[in-house]
C-alpha cells in the first residue's frame, strides 16, 4: 500500500468494501499536551472494482468551500450507490483549517508548497509525506478544492494542467475539466510549480484536477451549488456513480468559458503601501496599459495615488478583497479566452 514509512496512523483498511470514518493521526507534542495528537477527518467509499477518485480540501485552512462541500459529500454519499473508491480529506491542513488562516500555525508551512513532504519532517511535511507516499498510490483521479482564502476572489474555475509529456492523459484530463462545470475552465502551465500538491499528482501520472472556487473569506450559496454539481458531474462522468452530467442553475445551465493565465504578465501587482481602489469588476475585460486601480498613499497630504495598469489584455477572474495593500500584493488576474486542442 505505501511506498515510504509514514509517522502519520490511520485505522482505515484502504482494501475493504463499505463505508470508514476516521483521521490522520499526527503526534504534535507542545507545551499544552506533551503527548498531544493532530487528528485530520479522512472518509473512504468502496465498492467493488472501479476507479479511485480521491478528493480534498482545506490544503489552505482559509479557504472554505472546498471544505464544506466535501463535509456534505462525505455525510451524506451513500456507499451502495458508489462504483469503485472515493477517498475523502475535506480539511487537509486541519490545523491551518482551525485557525482559518492560509499556512499552519505550529509550523507556519503552506502545506502546497512543500509537496512530497518529508516523513520526518513538521506536522505539515508529515501530512504531506503521508498524502504523497500513502494516498496518490491508491489514486487515479484526483480533485484538490482551493479558494481565493481571505485574501483573493475568483470567478469560481476548475482548472488542469497541460500535460506536455502525456497527450493522452491531457486529452482525459481537459473531458473531465469540462465534465465538472464552472462558470470558467482554465487550462494551466502551473507556473509556480515548486512543491505543489497537483505537480506532485502530474509526476506520479495522475489525472488531477483543482478548483479555485471563490474566496473572500466567505462561504457564498451559489459557489456551493456550482461545486456540488462539479463534484457529482466527475463521479458520474468517471463511472463511480451514476446519473446525468448537470450544470448549475446560476450557471444558466451554459458550459464552461475555456480560458487560460498566459503568463506572468495576465497578474497585476501593487507598487506601493497603501489603500487600493479598483476600478474594474470581475468579469470585466480590460486592454493592454488600461488602468485597473490606484493605490492612495497613507502618509501624504498631496501625494497623487499610483494608478496600476495592465501589462496584458484580458478579463478578470481574480481580485483582492482586502483594500490594504503591501508592495508586492496581486490584486488582479486576467486569463484569455482558448481552445483545446490549442490551435
Ligand atoms: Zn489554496
Amino acid at each position: 500500500m505505501s511506498d515510504a514509512p509514514t509517522r502519520v496512523s490511520c485505522d482505515i483498511d484502504f482494501d475493504k468494501d463499505g463505508r470508514q470514518a476516521s483521521f490522520l493521526a499526527v503526534a504534535n507534542s507542545v507545551n499544552e499536551s506533551a503527548y498531544g495528537t493532530v487528528t485530520i477527518p479522512i472518509y473512504q467509499f468502496k465498492n467493488g472494482d472501479g476507479p479511485t477518485i480521491f478528493l480534498s480540501g482545506g490544503v489552505h485552512g482559509d479557504e472554505y468551500e472546498g471544505q464544506v462541500v466535501l463535509r456534505k459529500l462525505a455525510q451524506s454519499l451513500d456507499v451502495a450507490k458508489v462504483r469503485g473508491r472515493v477517498i475523502v480529506l475535506p480539511s487537509m491542513n486541519l490545523p491551518a483549517a482551525l485557525a482559518g488562516k492560509r499556512l499552519s500555525p505550529i509550523d507556519n508551512l503552506n502545506l502546497n508548497r512543500i509537496f512530497p513532504g518529508k516523513a520526518d519532517g513538521s506536522i505539515t511535511e508529515t501530512i504531506a509525506h503521508y498524502v504523497s507516499h500513502v494516498l496518490l498510490p491508491l489514486t487515479d483521479i484526483q480533485v484538490d478544492l482551493h479558494s481565493g482564502g481571505t485574501t483573493l476572489d475568483y470567478i469560481p474555475c476548475i482548472i488542469m494542467n497541460e500535460q506536455p509529456g502525456d497527450k493522452e492523459r491531457e486529452r482525459k484530463t481537459h473531458e473531465a475539466l469540462m465534465a465538472f462545470g464552472t462558470p470558467i475552465a482554465l487550462i494551466s502551465k502551473a507556473l509556480d510549480a515548486t512543491g505543489l500538491f497537483e505537480v506532485e499528482c502530474d509526476v506520479r501520472g495522475i489525472l488531477n484536477l483543482n478548483a479555485e472556487l471563490g474566496g473572500a473569506g466567505m462561504v457564498r450559496k451559489h459557489i456551493v451549488e456550482i461545486a456540488e454539481t462539479g463534484i457529482r458531474n466527475l463521479l458520474i462522468h468517471f463511472g463511480i456513480m451514476e446519473g446525468e452530467i448537470a450544470r448549475p442553475e446560476t450557471m444558466g445551465r451554459e458550459p464552461s468559458r475555456l480560458m487560460k493565465i498566459a503568463d506572468f504578465d495576465s497578474f497585476a501587482m501593487v507598487p506601493d503601501d497603501g489603500l487600493y481602489e479598483p476600478f474594474i469588476e470581475l468579469g470585466d475585460t480590460v486592454d493592454a496599459g488600461q488602468a485597473i486601480g490606484q493605490v492612495h498613499y497613507l502618509h501624504h497630504t498631496d501625494k497623487e495615488p499610483w494608478v496600476v495598469h495592465t501589462k496584458a489584455a484580458g478579463t478578470l477572474i481574480n481580485k483582492r478583497p482586502p483594500g490594504k495593500v503591501s508592495r508586492g500584493d496581486n490584486v488582479a488576474i486576467f486569463a484569455v479566452d482558448t481552445t483545446y486542442p490549442p490551435d
